[in-house]
Order: structure tokens, then C-alpha cells, then sequence
């Protein structure tokens, strides 16, 4: 049985997922709503349609559809690079010498080197549907707003994303992937919106943030006929659409008979863990199995194993909705050295509720522990991870050698989220010995904590 299982186990295009699949169905504690945050009553559709895609709300606010049909445009997308391969790390288990049997899922497979393609093409369709003109978003690492792009072109619509400065300047290449398909790209602040131009006088010279450029997204999105806001992550929609992960997951891992014992993914604001393990979880819901589920979250960032679980701003300029969610409070920003993403202060309210419910658990992690996996990875499975990814695979490795201790040969599946090629730079850092990490002491954390709005 064991000398069957290949090296990647491919599905074919009849077996992708014909539906997205919504766990809030299958929860008994729902994920707290969402607020106004004017009137601190629960978000409606008329709050959200004048800033995000009608279809796309009814998704965000419905907590009883357990499937949502995957409509055939977006099926026949997903057919150019799905289903993604599930791949047995024979390379990694003989360099560990593990007796654990150690599987991933690689979502890295497209040009965009993310799962984010996954809720892009959905969304793009969804606002081509509504007859938009165009979509905005912001970008911080650069793999959602090279992913909008591609679906964005796809289906003819402008796109405009506002990028972090730095980011910018620092990643070119990422900026020319977002041209090549068509996107317009905008450094952060700018002075092409008012509250860019507010920030470029009170802060001349600015690198800019990730809070900044949600606000100048938004407002290019309200203030122009014809276009609407997306958002990469955090969102119940945007999990929703990464259920495509998990459920070929199960349908690859069913083919074999294989149990997995361990999932595990990273943690940014939820959206590759919550595709790729909610479909899992629903089997717990339903007491069909049971899984050990770990989540992998940066030290300098713990919204998970440091955060509140409470009412916070999803954003710096406290504008956007309040949501109940595991947050380290909304002026906190990690410190400038952490490499690549997973810097959001708060977490996906899904996530959250099933974290509180104690259906995971999570693990902070040091990045030069996760560039150290990193390496490791790449040299025995021959692919250069993204350093979100690494942090799953930072604890797949350390799972992996617990085996080897007890003898067990457990069965782990993590979650590859994407691929390496534009974090060089954080590479080099750690290649050269200058890459260390700040994690931010309780003290520190309290003062944010402090002021958490007073809801409830
Ligand atoms: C964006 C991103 C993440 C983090 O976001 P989640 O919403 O938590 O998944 C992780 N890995 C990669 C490769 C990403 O691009």
C-alpha cells in the first residue's frame, strides 16, 4: 500500500470541487457580526453594497448555505492551474530520517505563487457580474494584488491597486507581473486621494502601510462610478472560496485511504488555513473525525497566542467595521524588520470563534527559526517556499521529529501556500546572518490593548 502512494498525487479536472464549502453552517457558536462602525449595530447589505459586490456580501453575511455552487466561469479558470498537487515529501521525511509521513499541498502553481488566486477569480467574476467597471484593493507583499490582476484581466476589468510604498520601491518585479496583466499600480500614499495626500503633509517622506492603503482603495472605490472594493483575506467570502484547497485535500488523501493525524497552515488574516483546513473541521463539527489542527503564526505578530479575543477596527485609521476577532489592537504594526506577510493585527472571524471553540490550537513561531525550515525544505523538496508558508513548515519539521523520538509514523499535512521568488530579499537577510527577530513584550502589547474600543 505504502509504495503506491506517488510523489504527487494529481486530480483530474472532473475531480475539482463543484462547491465551495461554509462552515459557519456546521458551527453551533457562530462568528460574532460585524459592526458599523458608527452605529456599532450588526452590518447589513445595504451598509456593505455601496463599498463591496452585492454577491459577494449576501456570502459574507450568510451563516446557514452550506455549499455555494461554484459558478462554471470560475470552474473552467481554476481548470488552468487546478487542482493543485498534493505532494508526499518522501526528500523531506529521509533528510528528517522521521518515520512520520509527511504530505503538502502546493498552492505556489500559478503566476501569481499564491492561494490567493483562489478568491481573486471569484471576485472578479462576481463584480463583472454586477457590470462594474473596475475593482480596487491595496497590497502589501504584492502576491493578492498580482493575483486580482490576473483575474481582473481575465474577465475585462480595470483594476487598480494601491501598493505599500516600500514595498514598491523594494519589489519591482512584483509591480511589473501587476502591469504585464493590466493592473494600474499606485505607490501608497499618494496624492491621487484625499486621505493620501492628508498623510503625505503630516508625514512627508512616509514608506507608507498597509492601513493607509486600504483607506486610499476604499476611497478610489467610492468615489468612482462603477467600481468596488476587494479584499484578499480575513473575509468569511474570502475563506469561503479557499474551501477549493481542503476539499481536494480530502478527495486526494480519500483516494489513497490516507487518515492525516496532524493539519497544519500559517496564519495572516486566515485565508489559506481556513480553505485549506475548514473542510476538515466541518468533520469534527459533525463528530465524523477528528483531527489534530495547528496553526502556524509569526512570534512578532501572535494575534492568535497573544491577541484578545474582542471587538476591534480591521483597520489603523479605524474607519472600516469592527469585527470580534483575536487582535493585538488596531495601532499595533509589527516591527519594520519581520520578512513578508502575516502582519495583519487581528485574524478572520471564522478562525477566531473556531479557535475560542478549541477546534485548533496555535503555535508562534521565530522567523529565523522559519527561514531555517525554509532552507531546509527547499534543499530536500527542491522548492523555494514563501516565508508565510515556512511557518507551516517550521512546525510540520518539528512535528516530524517528535516522531522520530516516540517511533510514531504519524500521518502530517500542511498547508504549501506559495512560493519564494520575490522574498529574496528577506533571504539574503537570513542567508547572511543579519535577520533577527522582535517580538513585542506584554508591557508592549497592553498599551494596545488599552484601547480596544469598548463594545458589548
Ligand atoms: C497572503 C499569504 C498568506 C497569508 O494570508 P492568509 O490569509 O492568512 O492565508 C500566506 N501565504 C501566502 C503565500 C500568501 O500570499
Amino acid at each position: 500500500m505504502e509504495e503506491k502512494i506517488p510523489y504527487k498525487i494529481y486530480l483530474s479536472e472532473d475531480e475539482l470541487p463543484k462547491q465551495w464549502y461554509n462552515v459557519r453552517a456546521d458551527m453551533k457558536n457562530k462568528p460574532a457580526p460585524l459592526l458599523n462602525p458608527g452605529t456599532l449595530q450588526p452590518l447589513t447589505l445595504e451598509d456593505l453594497n455601496p463599498i463591496f459586490c452585492e454577491e459577494l456580501n449576501k456570502q459574507e453575511l450568510d451563516n446557514d448555505t452550506k455549499y455555494f455552487d461554484i459558478p462554471d466561469e470560475i470552474l473552467s479558470f481554476y481548470k488552468m492551474y487546478r487542482p493543485s498537487p498534493l505532494v508526499r515529501a518522501y526528500f523531506l521525511e529521509k533528510a528528517l530520517g522521521t518515520p512520520a509521513k509527511i504530505y503538502y499541498k502546493f498552492e505556489g502553481n500559478n503566476t501569481s505563487g499564491s492561494h490567493k488566486l483562489n478568491s481573486a477569480i471569484a471576485q472578479a467574476y462576481y463584480a463583472k457580474k454586477q457590470g462594474l467597471k473596475g475593482v480596487t484593493t491595496e497590497t502589501g507583499a504584492g502576491q493578492w494584488g498580482t493575483a486580482l490582476s490576473m483575474a481582473s484581466t481575465y474577465f475585462g476589468l480595470d483594476c487598480k491597486v494601491f501598493m505599500v510604498k516600500c514595498s514598491y520601491e523594494q519589489k519591482p518585479f512584483r509591480r511589473e507581473v501587476m502591469r504585464t496583466f493590466g493592473a494600474s499600480v499606485t505607490p501608497s500614499p499618494s496624492n491621487t486621494t484625499n486621505v493620501g495626500r492628508k498623510i503625505l503633509e503630516e508625514h512627508p517622506g512616509t514608506t507608507g502601510s498597509l492601513g493607509c492603503a486600504i483607506s486610499e482603495a476604499v476611497e478610489t472605490a467610492v468615489s468612482n462610478e462603477g467600481y468596488r472594493y476587494v479584499l484578499g483575506s480575513v473575509l468569511n467570502q474570502v475563506l469561503l472560496h479557499q474551501t477549493v484547497i481542503g476539499q481536494e485535500v480530502q478527495t486526494a488523501l480519500k483516494k489513497y485511504g490516507i487518515k492525516p493525524d496532524i493539519l497544519i497552515g500559517c496564519t495572516g488574516g486566515g485565508s489559506n488555513l481556513g480553505g485549506f483546513a475548514t473542510p476538515f473541521i466541518g468533520e469534527m463539527l459533525r463528530g465524523e473525525a477528528d483531527y489534530k489542527i495547528i496553526a502556524a503564526e509569526p512570534a512578532s505578530c501572535p494575534s492568535f497566542t497573544k491577541g484578545k479575543f474582542a471587538y476591534d477596527f480591521a483597520d489603523t485609521g479605524r474607519i472600516c467595521p469592527l469585527a470580534k476577532m483575536y487582535t493585538l489592537g488596531s495601532q499595533f504594526i509589527p516591527s519594520a524588520n519581520r520578512a513578508g506577510g502575516l502582519r495583519f493585527h487581528g485574524m478572520s472571524t471564522i478562525l477566531s470563534q473556531l479557535y475560542h471553540d478549541g477546534l485548533f490550537e496555535c503555535r508562534a513561531v521565530e522567523q529565523t527559526e522559519v527561514f531555517k525550515a525554509a532552507v531546509t525544505f527547499a534543499r530536500a523538496e527542491g522548492t523555494l517556499p514563501a516565508p508565510e508558508s515556512s511557518h507551516a513548515i517550521k512546525i510540520a519539521i518539528d512535528e516530524a521529529l517528535k516522531c522520530k523520538e516516540t517511533g510514531e509514523a504519524k500521518t502530517i499535512v500542511f498547508n504549501l501556500s506559495g512560493t519564494g521568488y520575490f522574498d529574496l530579499v528577506a533571504y539574503e537577510r537570513y542567508n547572511s546572518g543579519t535577520m533577527d527577530d522582535v517580538i513585542p513584550t506584554d508591557e508592549e502589547l497592553e498599551k494596545y490593548f488599552a484601547m480596544l474600543p469598548k463594545v458589548d
